[in-house]
């Protein structure tokens, strides 16, 4: 799916519960709770400009596989959006994938770069679900109109429902017009933090649940015509 994945910062300001990536803490030898730290790769843009050209051949870059590229701090330090400037002036196809509005910032490089799409992650419908697991993160409705705008100017887009959380359902609805496809994922609860774990114990029958929401999800969003794909296996 991706050639290359691009995380400008290390560690994670929104600190979701459930998050997967908190076992980058190892590398950054942090001994902060994940959400607490985000550590700045200051030189990023000059080691991609050497990495672009080294490599023969373009490939499509995943921007961020373990951070998210929209972070408070990117507001500040502009990382996300000259690594962006760098690739798409190349002709390096990207795929950004955030829960930050702060991607609007960036909506003339997205324009007008071959092969651009963005995916907001969205978990459920529910704000007080929401709250729940990614107290830290931007709204719901933040990231639908984030969709709607990038949409409405010519933006591929996607929605990335991982890990789907109860609520889910309702987002045929608010996903109506907005993205061109849906991806929809489970968690690896391997990193998961305490929270999340309880909680996914006490949905005892977890696995089935996902299965369940996860296929009726996909058949309501495809009835709207949205191509869909549940990324999981029953377990
Ligand atoms: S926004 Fe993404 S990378 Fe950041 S804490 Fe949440 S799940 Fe992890």
């Amino acid at each position: 799916m991706f050639d290359y994945t691009l995380n400008p910062y290390t560690g994670c300001a929104y600190g979701c519960t459930y998050c997967y990536a908190r076992f980058m803490k190892r590398f950054a030898g942090r001994k902060e709770r994940w959400g607490e730290f985000v550590d700045v790769k200051l030189n990023a843009p000059e080691l991609l400009v050497r990495e672009t050209e080294r490599k023969r051949r373009a490939g499509r870059v995943w921007v961020s596989g373990v951070c998210d590229p929209y972070q408070p701090v990117e507001r500040r330090y502009g990382l996300t959006r000259r690594c962006l400037d760098i690739l798409t002036g190349n002709g390096w196809p990207v795929t950004v994938q955030t829960k930050s509005p702060l991607v609007l910032r960036d909506l003339d490089l997205l324009k007008r770069a071959r092969g651009a799409e963005v995916g907001l992650t969205v978990t459920t419908a529910d704000e007080g679900v929401r709250v729940l697991f990614e107290p830290k993160a931007p709204r719901i409705e933040e990231r639908i109109c984030a969709l709607s705008v990038l949409r409405s100017e010519g933006v591929r887009t996607f929605a990335m429902i991982a890990p789907l959380l109860p609520g889910a359902g309702g987002l045929v609805e608010l996903l109506r017009g907005r993205v061109d496809y849906v991806l929809i994922d489970r968690m690896n609860y391997h990193h998961a933090d305490r929270v999340y774990r309880k909680y996914a114990l006490e949905w005892a029958a977890e696995a089935e649940f996902f299965m369940r929401t996860g296929r009726e999800l996909q058949s309501s969003l495809e009835r709207e015509g949205i191509p869909c794909e549940v990324l999981f296996r029953g377990s």
